[in-house]
Formats: structure tokens, C-alpha cells, sequence
């Protein structure tokens, strides 16, 4: 039976990959929320057990192949497709966007869906999607562990997430976690 929303939040909670407290992110931010994905994807078992719902959620969509962009994508890629007993294949960057290279190749119209682990401004999605098209694929669904994304972002075909975060983020001088002074975790 497939988890709901609040049953894969757990899960990732007790995995640490989901994160509360006082976080500086990469770009500068603060944030009272931090997502390491690897502290799913470094275990199968675990890997397995979301894999397996997004393979339930989009089993209706009949996907030839599945696509993940480096790196965690591609990780997830590999355990969707090991469901669906179809390839699976990984978009990698390249000088622009990304590229489907090595000597993978994608059968004119062969259905794919693109998987990935954190949804945030959906470049990474839309990179795997130009480059499977570019690669002659049918593009049909999008599959996400983690949506938190801000906005809305839609992709033009059907597309799910697990579970959606919401977090809040802090400009430096306006964190109000530094102003309580609560310890800042350099992530
Ligand atoms: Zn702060």
C-alpha cells in the first residue's frame, strides 16, 4: 500500500533528511529546514521503500524507460526502473543544461519518466526533460521524492511528489533564529 504524505514525512524525519533547526544554507539564506537526501540514498533498504511508491503512484503512466539527472536522480532512476523491469538511464550536465550521453540510447517516441529526489526551482527537471527530448524521447510524467518548491511549477505533463515541504527562509539580517540566537548550522 502506498504511504501517505505524512507517512513518508516520517520516514524521511527519522532518516535525518529532513532537518529542523538554524541552517545557512548555500546560497547565503537562513533556513529552519534542511533536506540531505543522501542520508536516504546511502541506503537501499530505505531507497527501496520510496522508490517503490513512486513506481505505485505512476505505474498507469507505462513508462519505457526512467531518467534521473546526476546525481541523486540517478540513484532513483535505477531503483524505479529495477520496479518497472525497464531500463533506466542517467542525464548528466553538460557545458549547457544536460545531456544524455554514454552510449545510452532512447528509441524514437520510447516513453520515459524522469525521476528526481528535491524539487526546488525545477532546473534540473527541465534540463532532463530538453535533453530527453533532444535524445528523441516522449517525455509522459514526473516523478519527485520532496517538492519544496516555493511555487507552483508545471512541467506540462502529469507529475507527483511524496511528500510537499514547507520551509521558511531568512534573509541574514532579518533571521529571526539568529536574533534568538539559536546555534547556526553551516550546512
Ligand atoms: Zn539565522
Amino acid at each position: 500500500m502506498v504511504k501517505n504524505q505524512e507517512e513518508i514525512r516520517a520516514l524521511l524525519i527519522d532518516a535525518k533528511v529532513i532537518q529542523s533547526g538554524h541552517f545557512k544554507l548555500n546560497s547565503g539564506v537562513h533556513s529552519n529546514t534542511y533536506l540531505e537526501k543522501f542520508n536516504l540514498l546511502q541506503w537501499p533498504d530505505l531507497t527501496e521503500i520510496i522508490c517503490k511508491d513512486i513506481y505505485e503512484l505512476t505505474k498507469d503512466l507505462q513508462p519505457d524507460l526512467i531518467v534521473g539527472p546526476t546525481t541523486g536522480g540517478a540513484i532513483i532512476a535505477y531503483e524505479v526502473a529495477r520496479n518497472y523491469r525497464v531500463r533506466s538511464i542517467i542525464a548528466e550536465k553538460a557545458e549547457k543544461g544536460r545531456t544524455i550521453g554514454r552510449d545510452y540510447l532512447i528509441k524514437p517516441g520510447e516513453k520515459v519518466l524522469v525521476v528526481d529526489d528535491i524539487l526546488t526551482s525545477g532546473q534540473s527537471i527541465f534540463e532532463t526533460m530538453d535533453a530527453v527530448k533532444n535524445a528523441n524521447g516522449t517525455v509522459i510524467g514526473i516523478a519527485i521524492i520532496a517538492d519544496r518548491s516555493m511555487q507552483p511549477i508545471h512541467f506540462n505533463v502529469p507529475s507527483i511528489s511524496l511528500v510537499k515541504i514547507t520551509l521558511e527562509n531568512y534573509e541574514e539580517n532579518e533571521c529571526p533564529l539568529c536574533k534568538d540566537n539559536v546555534p547556526l548550522k553551516v550546512t
